[in-house]
């Protein structure tokens, strides 16, 4: 049979060339930008160019090869070719298509960079979140990340690398980053990636809790400084700054009980200004409370560490000298009375009314904290009636009880 080919064949065939020619652009510019499927992609244009040639050849003179139509025994060509591709290249795996939707979609950055430190593929929110006015692809992804220096990328990368980096201010782009080394078949260092993950919700959220943890902390210092504050207070005198009686009640039983343990002994001594009523009515209850405050301020300056000064009641004091002997005890409130009397001259009181006191010591005249104070009044009292302005230390024979004073 002898046939021959009318327009319509031809225009068939322009039509149906056309379209394989189109189809190899297409092809061959996904080769252009893509690296990794190079290899696949040149597998099929090279299949494609086999028909098409063969076809293009048949068309334009079809007794060329004594009339044998050239396009199926090009097909043959063909499938050998793409059998070739899906031994070597696996041409036809679906893992491209399903990397380009999932890679490029993905609400993740990524970047992969080759061994030189180039940027091979970049994702766009690679893009969009480093703020590349141009395409990352090509540049050193060292320069890329410069302006973040607590991350350090360098390719080939031998370690997985991990960090936090703030993108940008406003708005807030909090990430975490981690660069992944990628070696090749061989071992070789053959470049990393880097995956970028949008955290700043958590970070806003942990930003926030430790500055609430930090005003927490402020508040409980300041609630703790309030609390000693408090305690100095209920534990002090106000007029004269020395320990009140409650702090004296506190302590008194604790420190015997610690000189009877370590069987050393506590000596104190109980102080009285004599003739304070006529004092305030001499200069003024005012002035009273003056000289008050500076006999605190006397017997505050000449406590030591370890002694407590106490404010026992209106113008009576007590002094507490844990190890102290009542000799000592006596030598220290002479000084007392010394520096006392030269502060109120210097004050204007003159004469400043004198000091009365009494020393008891533990165990020596007492057994007991109030044992211990009846003592020291009782020696109080002898020094009143002895004429007052003096120190009288307790005898073993301590009157029992109170005396009226
Ligand atoms: P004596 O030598 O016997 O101790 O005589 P005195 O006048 O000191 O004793 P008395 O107990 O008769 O009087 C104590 C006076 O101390 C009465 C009171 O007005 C005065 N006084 C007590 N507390 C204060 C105070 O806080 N401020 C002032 N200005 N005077 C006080
Ligand atoms: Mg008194
Ligand atoms: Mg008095």
């Amino acid at each position: 049979m002898v046939y021959v080919h009318g327009p319509a064949y031809y225009a068939i065939a322009l039509q149906v060339y056309l379209f394989v020619l189109a189809g190899c652009v297409l092809i061959g510019r996904s080769a252009l930008h893509d690296d990794a499927r190079r290899g696949q992609v040149v597998t099929i244009l090279v299949g494609s160019v086999f028909p098409l040639v063969g076809g293009v050849l048949y068309v334009a003179n079809p007794s060329l090869v004594g009339g044998l139509d050239l396009i199926p025994v090009s097909f043959f060509v063909t499938g050998l070719v793409f059998l070739a591709g899906i031994g070597f290249f696996r041409v036809f795996d679906l893992i491209p298509t399903a990397r380009d939707a999932l890679v490029e979609q993905m609400p993740d950055a990524v970047l992969v960079a080759d061994a030189a430190g180039r940027i091979v593929d970049a994702n766009p929110t690679a893009a969009d979140w480093l703020g590349a006015a141009g395409p990352l692809g090509g540049r050193a992804i060292a320069d890329v990340f410069a302006p973040w220096p607590d991350l350090c990328v360098t390719c080939p990368q031998e370690q997985p690398a991990r960090a936090e980096l703030t993108l940008r201010k406003d708005p807030l782009l909090h990430v975490d980053v981690r660069v992944t080394p990628v070696r090749a078949s061989d071992g070789r260092p053959a470049g990393c990636f880097v995956v970028m993950r949008d955290i700043t919700e958590r970070y806003v959220a942990e930003v926030n809790m430790q500055r609430a943890n930090e005003r927490l902390e402020g508040d409980v210092r300041q609630i703790e400084a309030l609390q000693s504050e408090l305690r100095e207070q209920a534990i002090r005198d106000s007029l004269t700054g020395l320990f009140n009686r409650r702090y004296l009640d506190e302590i008194l039983p604790r420190e015997l009980a610690r000189t009877a343990h370590e069987g050393g002994l506590l000596s104190i001594v109980m102080i009285d200004i004599d003739h304070f009523k006529e004092t305030n009515d001499l200069y003024g209850h005012r002035e009273g409370d003056r000289l008050l405050a500076t006999l605190g301020g006397v017997l505050r300056d000449g406590t030591r560490p370890g002694d407590a000064a106490c404010r026992y009641g209106g113008e009576e004091f007590l002094l507490v000298l844990p190890g102290a002997s009542p000799s000592v005890a006596k030598t220290r409130m002479e000084e007392v009375r010394a520096e006392y009397s030269s502060r109120l001259c210097a004050e204007g009181f003159s004469p400043p009314p004198t000091l009365s006191a009494g020393v008891a010591a533990f165990p020596e005249h007492a057994g007991s904290d109030d044992e211990l104070l009846q003592a020291a009044d009782g020696a109080l009292y002898r020094a009143k009636a002895e004429g007052r302005d003096r120190v009288c230390v307790a005898g073993t024979t301590a009157p029992k009880g109170r005396p009226a004073r």
